[in-house]
């Protein structure tokens, strides 16, 4: 009885923090004492995809300070409304390889699950920002047809639940879901795609860990941070939880220019990774997506970074960068087209 009002109890603490989040753009810069000057731009260009910061990520932000690395990732800018040649609304071709609604196979042994458009924070980079979500989370009457999919498909051994972001649905939804797919017998391993164990850690409760260690598939998760300040006191619990829970801890950035694309950030963002139990997976170039051409990082540059942290810190610490290129049969790596980089590229 006691356990049962606890976890619902727990589970409305990041429900509340979900609903608390920011979604006004005034309400966001009144709230760092920001310049009223940068409204006009931002009510613009949150007109085609909306303001959401959660409470506690905002609090990790500097206040009056417009460069802040974490402010930039969710304050809509005049630059989002641009339509720059080469950056489209599917970058990296999702609803080519969809044969059902919500489910995306481009790579052998593993499959992507759409569960979700919702996510607790709107980051302004994001490669799924003009994603038909309407269609794509029809997951739930598509369901029988994934599972028929998934069955059919025996070199599948990993399933990843991704979206949006995964964890902003109900725990028995998930639940749900995860004891259908535990009933597939090939498959092995359960993979999250999620940024709210950094931009809302609450989310990490007795409930959630429950259905996620409590299934026979392996439990892995891929977290989202850009910039070790985005990692504090209270998503260290979080990501300790997980790792005490049996749940291998990984970590995806995005490269985005002015917030993180240059070495001594990235490897202080791999140390405090590491510092919370996580092991840096990939650094993703930037997807060319529509509204978020501002954030882009060359080639050139993104790899005289790579060449730093090579020689800053020990292999285990550095990430793979890599591009989502459609059509191909993985991740691509980025690799060198010319001789030297020069020291000054950086
Ligand atoms: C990125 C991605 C994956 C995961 O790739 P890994 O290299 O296994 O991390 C799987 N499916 C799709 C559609 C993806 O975009
Ligand atoms: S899918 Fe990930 S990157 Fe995109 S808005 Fe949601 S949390 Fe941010």
């Amino acid at each position: 009885m006691i356990t049962r009002l606890n976890v619902h109890r727990q589970s409305a603490d990041w429900q509340r923090a979900l609903a608390q989040a920011v979604t006004d753009p005034e309400d966001l810069l009144k709230r760092l004492g920001l310049d009223p000057a940068l409204l006009p731009a931002a009510l613009k260009a949150a007109e085609r995809f909306r303001v959401r910061v959660p409470l506690g990520y905002l609090g990790r932000m500097t206040p009056g300070d417009p460069a802040d690395p974490l402010l930039r990732q969710v304050l809509p800018l005049a630059e989002e409304c641009l339509e720059i040649p080469g950056f489209q609304c599917d970058p990296v071709g999702d609803l080519e390889s969809m044969p059902i609604p919500g489910l995306l196979h481009k790579y052998h042994g593993r499959v992507l699950l759409v569960t979700s458009g919702a996510c607790a924070i709107h980051c302004r980079y994001c490669f799924r920002q003009h994603f038909p979500y309407r269609d794509a989370s029809a997951i739930r009457e598509a369901w029988p047809r994934i599972l028929c999919y998934l069955r059919a498909h025996e070199e599948v051994r990993e399933v990843i639940l991704s979206g949006g972001d995964p964890l902003t649905l109900s725990d028995d939804k998930l639940a749900a879901m995860v004891s259908d797919l535990a009933g597939i017998p090939h498959l092995r391993t359960l993979r999250l795609h999620s940024r709210l164990p950094v931009v809302l850690p609450e989310r990490i409760d007795d409930a959630l860990l429950s259905w996620l260690t409590g299934t026979r598939l392996r439990p892995i998760m891929v977290i989202h941070a850009n910039h070790a300040r985005e990692l504090d006191g209270t998503t260290r619990a979080a990501m300790e939880r997980l790792e005490l829970a049996g749940v291998r801890l990984f970590n995806q950035t995005v490269l985005l220019k002015g917030i993180n694309d240059d070495p001594d950030t990235l490897a202080a963002l791999s140390h405090a990774l590491f510092d919370s139990g996580v092991q840096p997976y990939y650094l993703h170039m930037l997807d060319p997506v529509q509204g978020a051409a501002h954030f882009a990082v060359t080639e050139e540059r993104a790899l005289a970074i790579l060449d730093h942290l090579n020689r800053q810190l020990p292999g285990y610490l550095i990430p793979r960068l890599v591009q989502d290129i459609s059509g191909r049969d993985s991740k691509t790596p980025l690799v060198r087209t010319f001789q030297t980089v020069s020291d000054s590229a950086v």
